[in-house]
Formats: structure tokens, C-alpha cells, sequence
């Protein structure tokens, strides 16, 4: 196992496994890039990989930043690959339509659900009040993992598991191993179902790790937990990241070798909910960190332009990420 270093300290931002709003992806990677962020997330397809690469480029030598890119890949059914959708004709005439008011991409019209901007965050799942709003799985990756890692040589990839997907979790590390992408990290991301009916302990996760360290220690691959403490819950209230932060507390110090990561309902106030002597070395932040960008991206869209066409709204921007990200560039 390769010994990690404190400088692979990171920030990352999450763009969205299911995110395929290539206008959106290219100004959110040149904005964060220009802050300074150090990993992006994005869906394994090659067309979002190319617009990330695009913004990142047009950040990366005025900023000086070159960050990594990984992609988000699944051994299952999962939560993070996910769109949302209801029939339009369905909704009576005077809803207040608080589904268009929680969606933070700006999805949701009178004509449904766009699905390119969809990034299947849950938001609007709760909101409609006649229950109208369901969910569709939604893997934007067309080919199988051996050609897009061939495609993309990705920086680092993201395996999404769940507790009990050990032997599909298996299968996915060995096409990996044998695809022979040389990959500076493999991050693990996974998260604990407490739903009345599947109810998992942090010790399940924690055991779970262990199970994923012991199959991937062998490719000799540095190697990232991230604990997804309230996986696309779609809640963005400010005291969200306190279920995330509880479990960090909870069984970070007993994970197996590597860098921990914290994702999940982390927004602008976790690193206040963290104790100052006991930070993760990493941080991946996905609706907040799009969230605020949003509507300047969307002003950009609605002209056929990127945000970086309009040089005043593109620093506005910038700055906002910058102070976004502050409190984790100073610790
Ligand atoms: S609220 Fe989330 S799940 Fe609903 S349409 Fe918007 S992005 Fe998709
Ligand atoms: S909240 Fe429900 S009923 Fe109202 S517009 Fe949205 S989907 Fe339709």
C-alpha cells in the first residue's frame, strides 16, 4: 500500500455522476478550477469529461491550477445515478409548484422535467404534494468500464458501493485491475442506509471498508474513503452535514489505510461543525458548490454563452467560490 502524503489534502467538487448539463459542467470546472479546487468529479461519459476538461483549460493557466479528474462509477444500482421525472399533464392548474422552487439547477418547468439538467438530486421528490414526482435510474456511462476507462483515462475513479455489494464491488475493482488505467486514486464511496426497513450501524460500513481494502490494497493505489454521510438526501439546509461529521467522528479514526474524504449534505457549514484538530483530509462538496453558481451559469445559458464570455459575472463567480472554499484552504 502506498503511504499518502499530508499535501494530498484536498477539496473536490462533485459535478454529479448523473449530471449531463455540459454548459453547466464546463463553467462550473472553470470557476472552481480557478479557485483553486483540487478534484473533479464528474459522470463517466466522454462528452462531460470533454466539457470539464474544456473549462479547466480555460482556468488553468491564468490560475495556475490543474486539477485531477475522476470519474463516478457504480457496482449496482445506486442512488447517485438517478434522474427525476412526473407527467406535466398531471399537475393541476393553480399548484404553486414548489418542485420548480426547490430544484437547484433549474430543471423544472411547465413542460416537466428537463432531463439534461436533471442531476437527480431528491429535491423535488418530497415538494409535490400530490406525490407526482418519482425516480428513474439513470447511468450515463453507454459503455462498459473497460472502453470508457480505455476512452477517458481518468485521472482517479469513484466506485459507489453499498454494504452488502461485495461481490459486484469485486468484479468492478478487477475490470480496473485489468484495464491497466494508471490511476493516482481510487476512491470508495459509500454511505448508510437507515431506512426503517434496511437499517445499517456505522459498524456495518466500517466492516464493509475493510472487506474493500483487503480486494484493493493488491493494485498498490492510493486510496480515498469517502464517507457519504446523507447520500443525494437533496436537503440543503445548513445543518445537514451534521449526520456526515457524526459519522467521521464516529469510526474515522478506525478506517483502513488512506486518505478519509467527507461528502454527502457537506456545505458551507461543516468545516464549523468539525473540530479544528480532527479535520478529514479531504472535502468534496456537490449542490452546495453548484447551488450558488447556478444562476449566474443559467444567465450565461440563456444567452447561448458561457459565464466566462461575460468577464465581470465570471469573477463575481470566482469570488464567491473562493470564499466557498476559504475555510478548508486555511486549515
Ligand atoms: S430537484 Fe433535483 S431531482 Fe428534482 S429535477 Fe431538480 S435536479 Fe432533478
Ligand atoms: S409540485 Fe407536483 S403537482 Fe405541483 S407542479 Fe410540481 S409535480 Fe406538479
Amino acid at each position: 500500500m502506498i503511504k499518502t502524503k499530508k499535501k494530498d489534502k484536498w477539496i473536490k467538487l462533485i459535478c454529479g455522476a448523473s449530471n449531463e448539463d455540459i454548459v453547466a459542467i464546463e463553467d462550473l470546472c472553470a470557476i472552481y478550477t480557478a479557485a483553486g479546487i483540487d478534484y473533479i468529479d464528474v459522470a463517466a461519459e466522454e462528452s462531460i469529461v470533454q466539457a470539464a476538461k474544456k473549462g479547466i483549460e480555460w482556468a488553468k493557466d491564468i490560475f495556475k491550477n490543474s486539477p485531477g479528474l475522476m470519474i463516478s462509477i457504480s457496482d449496482g444500482n445506486d442512488i447517485h445515478f438517478r434522474k427525476a421525472k412526473f407527467d406535466p399533464l398531471k399537475c393541476p392548474p393553480h399548484c404553486p409548484r414548489p418542485c420548480e422552487k426547490v430544484c437547484p439547477t433549474f430543471a423544472i418547468d411547465n413542460s416537466g422535467i428537463k432531463e439534461s439538467k436533471c442531476y437527480g438530486c431528491g429535491r423535488c421528490i418530497n415538494s409535490c404534494p400530490l406525490n407526482l414526482i418519482s425516480e428513474y435510474e439513470y447511468n450515463l456511462s453507454k459503455d462498459d468500464l473497460a472502453s470508457t476507462l480505455h476512452k477517458i483515462k481518468p485521472d482517479a475513479v469513484e466506485i459507489h458501493t453499498e454494504i452488502n455489494r461485495i461481490d459486484s464491488f469485486t468484479k468492478v475493482v478487477s475490470i480496473i485491475k485489468s484495464s491497466q488505467t494508471k490511476l493516482e486514486k481510487i476512491s470508495i464511496s459509500c454511505g448508510l442506509n437507515q431506512s426503517v426497513k434496511k437499517w445499517q450501524e456505522p459498524e456495518d460500513l466500517l466492516k464493509a471498508l475493510w472487506e474493500r481494502y483487503e480486494i484493493l490494497n493488491e493494485l498498490n493505489i492510493p486510496l480515498i474513503w469517502q464517507l457519504d454521510g446523507r447520500p443525494m438526501s437533496g436537503d440543503l439546509a445548513p445543518t445537514t452535514s451534521r449526520d456526515t461529521v457524526k459519522l467521521f467522528e464516529r469510526i474515522g479514526s478506525h478506517l483502513p489505510p488512506g486518505l478519509i474524504q467527507l461528502a454527502g449534505g457537506t456545505n458551507e457549514k461543516t468545516h464549523e461543525f468539525l473540530k479544528s484538530n480532527n479535520l478529514p483530509d479531504g472535502i468534496a462538496f456537490g449542490s452546495s458548490a453548484r447551488k450558488i453558481m447556478q444562476p449566474l451559469i443559467e444567465f450565461a445559458n440563456k444567452n447561448n454563452k458561457r459565464l466566462y464570455d461575460y468577464p465581470e459575472k465570471m469573477a463575481l463567480a470566482i469570488n464567491k467560490a473562493q470564499k466557498f472554499l476559504e475555510p478548508w484552504k486555511m486549515s
